[in-house]
């Protein structure tokens, strides 16, 4: 879901109908870029408007991750041809994230190409219920933890529990001390809407599971706090924050204010200062009442 889309979009609206649009700042992102992670010689981050994948170059091919073509197939054909511009070797896996449309869909000039796909075992049994449009279904699946080797690089795959769905990967590059994490932990920026398919006390768990793999710098699925890579410290910050605002609505529904007197009622002055907070605290404090005040 595209969290940074939704603060990109406006700007880009408002630039688009204004007639001053030749002097909007130049400060508005390009619609798409490839950066090279400092530090490395093979790590990448493709962004599409407000989406992100990361891909890695190896002495045997390229893996990709999310191909974020959700109704807009030019972000795919965009993605292959900055991969192309980087390196002739053969796209040889595409991996997934989790299920989420709006990070998988549109793979298939990926698949055309060759690329092997590979996502968790539970994200293939969602596609395969729901049919998903414009959605290839992985060829391999993941249940706990799988290392991909490719020439010179290795990647693990490492499930570490249910979060943001119940089917996120982690993508950890053991050399270079990379993970590429997405949705489940955005930096200094609040959790999406109401938390749809969500397990929030498990989420928790994953979280310090996170901290607890051997990494430095984590590529995210969407341009947070500038674009910056997190760090371990942010991932402790979001953890702080989702069990501080979980013990506040815990409090709330025990008072019997779930839902209604606790979305309006609640702040987390602490927190003003995240992205999305006046957007999506109440859909946050919406998903505790569900938890704390019903059970679920
Ligand atoms: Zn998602």
């Amino acid at each position: 879901m595209s969290r940074a889309l939704l603060a990109i979009l406006p700007a880009v609206l408002i630039a688009g109908m204004s007639p001053a649009s030749s002097q909007a700042p130049a400060t508005q992102p390009p619609p798409f870029s490839t950066t090279k992670v400092d530090g490395t010689d093979n790590v990448y981050i493709f962004r599409y408007g407000g989406h992100q994948a990361m891909f890695v170059v190896t002495s045997r091919g390229v893996i990709a991750t999310d191909p974020i073509g959700y109704q807009r197939p030019q972000a795919v054909t965009t993605y292959i041809d900055e991969i192309k511009k980087v390196t002739p070797q053969p796209i040889r896996y595409v991996i997934y994230s989790h299920h989420h449309y709006d990070h998988i869909a549109g793979g298939r000039p990926f698949k055309d190409l060759g690329a092997r796909f590979v996502a968790h075992r539970r994200a293939r049994e969602h596609l395969a219920l729901m049919k998903a449009p414009d959605v290839v279904m992985p060829d391999e699946v993941v249940d706990g933890k799988k290392r991909i080797t490719l020439g010179d690089t290795t990647l693990e795959l490492i499930y570490v529990g249910r979060n943001h769905s119940d089917n996120s990967l982690v993508m950890r590059l053991p050399k270079e001390r990379i993970i590429f994490a997405v949705d489940f932990i955005p930096i200094q920026t609040l959790n999406f809407r109401n938390m749809p398919d969500s397990w929030p006390l498990e989420w928790e768990q994953s979280l310090k599971r996170v901290l607890a793999l051997d990494w430095e710098r984590m590529i995210p699925g969407h341009p947070y706090a500038g674009g910056r890579l997190g760090t371990k410290q942010d991932v402790q910050n979001l953890l702080a924050h989702m069990q501080e605002l979980s013990a506040e609505v815990k409090k709330a529904a025990d008072q019997g204010k779930c839902w209604d007197a606790a979305m309006r009622e609640i702040k987390l002055p602490k927190y003003e200062s995240w992205g999305s907070y006046a957007q999506f605290l109440s859909g946050n404090i919406e998903r505790y009442c569900t938890l704390w005040g019903r059970g679920s």
